[in-house]
């Protein structure tokens, strides 16, 4: 599972050859903390009041001219010209911003009475992406779309922080305010509640289960009968419980409702399978499978909660899709097709369920994460997977953890129908 090359090209004697040889060299992320301080810079004229929500950050201000995090405010960019106050702002700082920093690029929903409007908001993604295929050093470069600063409080810290650093080139859209509320302490966001997450007895729903625990939550670790000790093991070491129950089952969401009967506050559909074989080669029997626990008792289990009231006002789900949902992936229709699905669930429920519920319902998409699932992949293969991204390394469940818990904050209840790649920047489905 060690990714020994990433390893290699850390040291000077790695550094040097892959130099000579022209190989990727990835940076070693940083996961715990940022070297520097925050840059504040805009372009074109804007009214945000932004400074305040950025001073809550706890990030102090950019002092010696080398930041750990650049804010781009280009919300009020309405034209062709105004435009090149984004090259003006970012063009003289990107090379000083430090190894693992952050570029978050703040644009405006796009106007649809106004084209040029639209088209120069639209431009923001393009650019946005291209610099996070460039920019190297472990940096990361976002876009998030905005309207209200304090709504997108919870974005902003956590795009601006080591919790986001497999997270790059992505769009994010935060709503009007409404529907999140602040936390009491931000570095326990979660406590008080409750959180189910599906398949954790090992690999990223176990990381997901032990950061939402880390961030004050009451966890239950689901997963199937037969890994029922693991998950036992897992939900002590986290002070939470374990629930033996397959999630492919009729009244799965009818005993998860049972099981918890003050409801639950986040609900982390985790649980994953994939049975490889082109299309010409796959039984249906193994069509069916993948589909039924990726996709359909998703639908079931959500459909079932949310009816019986289980899922508490201010609730979170979250599904997990994958980049090959978005791109595809020879010999993985099955997969493709169940996860693309979680797509299509998440951008229709989205609305419904918070006007309904009070409920946000989004989707994580790992891009090539380190797990006992990927290390089974043929070497060849599994290099590639690894290296074909913006950060030339896989990504760590914990990554996937805290995206997840992102979008279970409290905060983020501005944050709704959203699907974002936790991928390296994958340039698969780029
Ligand atoms: P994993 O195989 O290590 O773990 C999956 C867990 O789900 C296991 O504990 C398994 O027992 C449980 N599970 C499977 N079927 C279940 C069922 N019917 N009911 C309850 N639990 C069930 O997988 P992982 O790599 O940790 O992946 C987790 C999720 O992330 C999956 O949805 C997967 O498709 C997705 N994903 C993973 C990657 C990656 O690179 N590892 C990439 C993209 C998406």
């Amino acid at each position: 599972m060690a990714d020994r090359y990433l390893s290699f090209t850390g040291t000077a004697p790695g550094r040097f050859l892959t130099r000579r040889l022209g190989l990727p060299q990835p940076a070693e992320l940083r996961r715990d903390t940022l070297d520097g301080g925050l840059l504040h810079l805009t372009a074109g004229k804007t009214d945000l009041g932004l400074a305040p929500v950025l001073a809550r950050t706890g990030l102090t201000r950019d002092e010696d001219g080398r930041p750990a995090a650049v804010v781009l405010d280009a919300t009020g960019v309405r034209d062709v010209d105004a435009l090149a106050g984004v090259h003006a702002a970012l063009h003289p700082v990107v090379r000083s911003v430090a190894a693992s920093g952050r570029v978050v690029v703040l644009g405006a929903p796009l106007d649809p009475a106004d084209h040029h409007q639209a088209a120069v908001q639209q431009a923001l993604e393009g650019f946005t992406r291209s610099l996070g295929k460039e920019i190297g050093r472990g940096r990361t470069v976002n876009l998030v779309r905005l309207t209200d600063p304090c709504a997108a409080e919870s974005t902003l810290r956590f795009l601006l922080s080591p919790a986001s650093a497999y997270v790059s080139g992505q769009v994010i859209e935060v709503g009007a305010a409404g529907g999140g509320t602040e936390p009491d302490d931000w570095a326990l966001p979660l406590a008080g509640r409750t959180a189910l997450v599906t398949g954790a007895a090992r690999g990223i729903g176990a990381a997901v289960a032990e950061t939402l625990a880390g961030q004050g939550a009451q966890v239950v670790v689901l997963d199937v009968p037969q890994a029922e000790d693991e998950a036992r093991r897992a939900a002590e070491r986290l002070g939470g419980t374990a629930l033996a129950l397959d999630i492919t089952a009729p009244d799965a969401g009818e005993r998860i409702a049972a099981a918890l009967p003050g409801g639950l506050d986040v609900l982390i559909h985790n649980a994953g399978v994939t049975r490889d074989r082109r299309l010409v080669n796959m039984p249906a029997e193994r069509w069916s499978s993948v589909l039924d626990v990726n996709l359909a008792s998703v639908l079931r289990t959500t459909d079932a909660l949310l009816a019986a009231g289980a899922v508490n006002r201010g609730g979170r789900i979250v599904a997990t899709a994958s980049i090959a949902g978005l791109a595809g992936n020879a010999g993985q229709t099955n997969y493709g097709a169940s996860k693309a699905g979680i797509v299509g669930l998440v951008r229709a429920l989205a609305p419904r369920a918070r006007d309904a519920h009070g409920v946000t319902v989004n989707a994580v998409a790992p891009g090539f994460i380190e797990t006992k699932m990927t290390a089974a992949v043929p070497l060849f293969i599994r290099e590639a997977g690894r290296r074909m991204n913006s950060l030339g390394q896989g990504g760590l469940p914990v990554d996937v953890a805290r995206t997840t818990a992102w979008l279970a904050h409290p905060a983020s209840g501005a944050v709704n129908g959203q699907v974002v790649r936790v991928c390296g920047q994958s340039l698969l489905g780029a």
